[in-house]
């Protein structure tokens, strides 16, 4: 007799027929194992024909009803089991089956689903790493994984031996979100004893950020709350006793505005990889920030002195305006400095028109580590639409998990940067120590380099003064609050030199031990490099006493005295400028001097003028002028004589 199991698979939730499932019959038997009557696979409307003969199945001498007692069970294609159908006892020549199945079954017997938002917008947080677990007495399980969709949805299917155990019975699931970067963003809790299919949503709640950074000679902690796309900076003002209450009251408003009006709202993170502008998105919310002045848990304890001064990240003054704050506010978050300093010639980028060159604005690479906080990127916000998902107020999450904030350190502590080379510093002793007495000459490529720059941007102060093997001393001074841009030489004597490089070996600087020499951002930092007989050294120290106080980094006294000699050689150079000045004021007058002196000085006369004009004394206009009288006082003796 032949037999024929046939039917459809279908989805329960809209009755569509389910392709391309192995569908397998057996004939269930008390003693032995199950006899495998047939298969076949879903065609496209979920249909299945399986046909056998009587042989094939074992029909026992007590089995009542004489056909085969048939199951089918199916499976997806990709192998999994995930599906049984019910019993059909002593089965007639033909058995129709209907069968519906809940599409989350077609992934397999357990599922874990559901979305996940911001915590503070409800906002759906796409491309994240959601990983399931099963909450085990002594290991957990991971039971699968997947990325949420643009609509913050995940769904990851297994199985039974994906989680148990001796003792369990069924799932304890819960699940952690993490960022590309392997931060977890948040968990939820566990489920106990959960359904097969359970749903489980998750809101991501505010993460505390800190985070080390170090750029140059600069190091500093990064500090703040994240909260989705909202970004909240504690700051404790501390005001010297000579700063009025009135006066804080008065900063604040200024500085809160002049962060918020140049940080806040200009940028957006968004979903979409390759979005341009937030025209581009349909998943995006802006960038707010907020300061919080307040007097208890700080992400930043900021001093307030009496400006106008130079300004850092945690030093600021009564002159400051909100673009100054704006800059430090960035090295809160982060960042480092974008503009040239002498300190710092390998920094890169430099002279990039920002707020971290020179305080104006804020550039979508400057937002972008806020955003991939949550796997997403930074574009400017398109002010052609109405930035409405802005205005959709926090949806309403049911079952949502509302964390506290978590602590994190994101990012490692950074190299400390190189140790001192001590072989190298070896050799630099050597030589100085054969200058020093004579014993060689110094070489014309021998540098001692004194730099000393810092303060924010608008209120730079820069001095570099090189003094060379061949004598020749350069000095560069610039204070921009001050208006001071002026460029100094003299020159040395073998025996300036000698006596220089005796100094240099009497402090001991070259046998110091060194602490860390890392640097709050827009500090003013001293390096002194010695280069000599080809090999280079360098130390750094914070110039400022009231820096060094601050940062509880005194300067050694070793340094206390290279820093005094080099001084004094820079004293030098200011005085002989000084006096070319003054020579060059009394020559350009307009009343003539006598003849006779004006006669002798000239040619001297001339060449001061063009010295002045290579070290960028005078300009090209200066220059030109002065020469040109010069050249018609000449002319007029000539006529005369
Ligand atoms: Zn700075």
């Amino acid at each position: 007799m032949a037999y024929r199991v046939y039917g459809r698979v279908r989805r329960s939730d809209n009755g569509q027929g389910i392709s391309n499932l192995t569908v397998r019959a057996y004939d269930v038997d008390w003693i032995s194992s199950d006899d495998f009557l047939g298969s076949d696979v879903t065609d496209a409307v979920g249909g299945f024909d399986i046909s056998f003969d009587e042989e094939d199945f074992d029909a026992g001498w007590f089995d009542p009803e004489g056909g085969p007692d048939i199951i089918v069970r199916l499976w997806n294609s990709g192998g999994r089991l995930i599906h049984q159908t019910s019993e059909r006892s002593g089965a007639g020549a033909t058995t129709y089956l209907d069968i519906r199945l809940n599409p989350l079954d077609l992934l397999g017997e357990y599922t874990v689903s559901g979305r996940v938002r911001d915590g503070r917008s409800g906002r759906s947080l796409c491309d994240l790493n959601v990983e399931a677990w099963d909450d085990d007495f002594i290991w957990d399980d991971r039971l699968g994984a997947d990325r949420t969709d643009i609509n913050g949805a995940y769904l990851i299917p297994y199985e039974r031996a994906d989680f148990e155990g001796l003792f369990e019975g069924d799932p304890d699931p819960f699940v952690k979100v993490r960022n590309d970067a392997g931060r977890e963003l948040t968990r939820s809790s566990t489920r106990s004893g959960a359904p097969p299919h359970t749903v489980i949503d998750l809101a991501i709640g505010a993460v505390e950020v800190s985070r080390s950074v170090s750029e140059c000679v600069y190091g500093w902690t990064a500090a703040y709350r994240q909260e989705g796309t909202h970004i909240v900076v504690r700051i404790q003002l501390n005001p010297d006793d000579d700063v009025t209450d009135a006066e804080v009251a008065t900063l604040r408003n200024l500085w809160e505005t002049g962060i918020q009006n140049k940080w806040s709202s200009h940028f957006a993170c968004c979903c979409e990889s390759g979005a341009k502008t937030t025209a581009d998105s349909n998943n995006w919310r802006s960038l707010t920030f907020d300061v919080q002045f307040v007097t208890t848990s700080p992400h930043h304890t900021v001093r307030i002195r009496r400006g106008p001064m130079r300004t850092n990240m945690t030093t600021w003054d009564t002159s400051d305006t909100g673009d100054v704050a704006s800059h430090e506010f960035g090295h809160m978050l982060g960042l480092p400095d974008e503009y040239a300093d002498a300190n710092c010639p390998n920094r890169s980028p430099v002279n990039t028109a920002t707020v971290m060159d020179d305080n104006t604005e804020v550039i979508e690479r400057q937002v972008e580590h806020l955003c991939q906080l949550l796997n997403e990127n930074a574009v400017p916000i398109s002010r052609l639409i109405f930035p409405f998902p802005d205005l959709i107020a926090g949806w309403a999450i049911t079952r949502a998990e509302r964390i506290p904030a978590m602590q994190y350190r994101i990012g490692g502590d950074p190299e400390m940067g190189d140790e001192p080379d001590m072989k190298q510093r070896r050799e630099v002793r050597r030589v100085i120590h054969d200058v020093a007495r004579a014993k060689r000459e110094p070489s014309g490529k021998d540098r001692i380099v004194h730099v000393v720059s810092g303060g924010a941007p608008g209120e730079r102060f820069e001095s570099r003064l090189e003094v060379r093997g061949n004598g020749s001393v350069d000095l560069h001074l610039l204070d921009e609050p001050a208006g001071i841009d002026e460029r100094a030489t003299t020159a040395l004597d073998t025996q300036d030199l000698q006596h220089l490089y005796g100094e240099l070996e009497a402090s001991q600087i070259l046998v110091m031990e060194e602490a860390g020499r890392r640097f709050l951002p827009d500090s003013l930092v001293g390096t002194i490099t010695i280069e000599v007989g080809g090999k280079e050294t360098t130390f750094y120290y914070l110039a400022d006493e009231e820096e060094r106080r601050d940062q509880a980094s005194p300067m050694r006294p070793q340094i206390a005295s290279v820093k005094a000699a080099l001084d004094r050689i820079a004293g030098r150079a200011q005085r002989r400028n000084e006096e070319l000045q003054e020579r060059l004021a009394e020559r350009l007058k307009p009343e003539r001097g006598e003849e006779t002196t004006r006669r002798t000085s000239a040619p001297d006369e001339l060449e001061s003028l063009s010295e002045l004009h290579g070290k960028g004394v005078l300009s090209d206009e200066e220059f030109e002028a002065a020469r040109r009288r010069l050249l018609s006082d000449e002319n007029g003796e000539d006529s005369e004589g």
